[in-house]
């Protein structure tokens, strides 16, 4: 057991290493100030559709897959998150409008919305992007991981940051970019200050 984490936190320090590679050719990407902090948060998941969608789970599992694990992510926190076939902690969902205005109040049909353990990504928005990013011609795959990390950082622990005042620029990962910029860079990856979780 310790070994095991021990083995954990040193491929947390190699990400570190392969962290600093990596950005200098990703411009979404923003120096951590704070990595990980010292431990490793489990997060088990599983992929599934939720109501009638057009978009394809294969495609949606392979996205969330590459999102939770790319060095840029969450994995920064110290989460390391596993793929099981069910019975997973998060359930990431590509919904229906339908499906995700019938979940919670709180939630619309026009946007993705997460209520624990459920993370739901809204297929209409999968498929089509959001205008704010459409706009500055960011790519829907950009979209696409921006929106898997703004809900999973839900189940992490964050509610929404409301202003981007940041000294990068980047927009804060749970700013909702997908109804407007205010003012911010698109940034699908979260801040360093982003980089904790809650309540797991
Ligand atoms: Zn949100």
């Amino acid at each position: 057991m310790i070994e095991g984490l021990l083995g954990l936190l040193m491929q947390a320090e190699v990400m570190k290493t392969q962290i600093s590679v990596q950005d200098t050719v990703d411009s979404y990407y923003v120096e951590a100030a704070g990595s990980a902090q010292g431990h490793v948060v489990e997060v088990s998941y599983d992929v599934a559709t939720k109501g009638e969608v057009r978009g394809s789970l294969e495609e949606f599992r392979s996205l969330v897959a590459e999102t939770l694990n790319d060095s840029r992510g969450w994995i920064r926190a110290g989460v390391k998150f596993t793929e099981v076939e069910s019975g997973g902690k998060m359930h990431v969902l590509l919904a229906s409008p339908a499906e995700i205005s019938a979940a919670s109040a709180g939630c619309s049909d026009k946007l993705s919305c997460t209520v624990k353990p459920n993370v739901y990504i809204n297929d209409d928005r999968w498929l089509g992007g959001s205008d704010s990013y459409n706009e500055l011609g960011v790519s829907l795959q950009n979209y696409r991981k921006m929106v898997v990390n703004h809900e999973v950082g839900h189940f992490l622990g964050h509610d929404h940051i409301v202003e981007c005042e940041t000294d990068s620029g980047l927009a804060p990962i749970m700013l909702q970019q997908s109804t407007g910029l205010r003012g911010c860079q698109p940034n699908a990856w979260p801040l360093p200050s982003e980089l904790w979780v809650r309540g797991l």
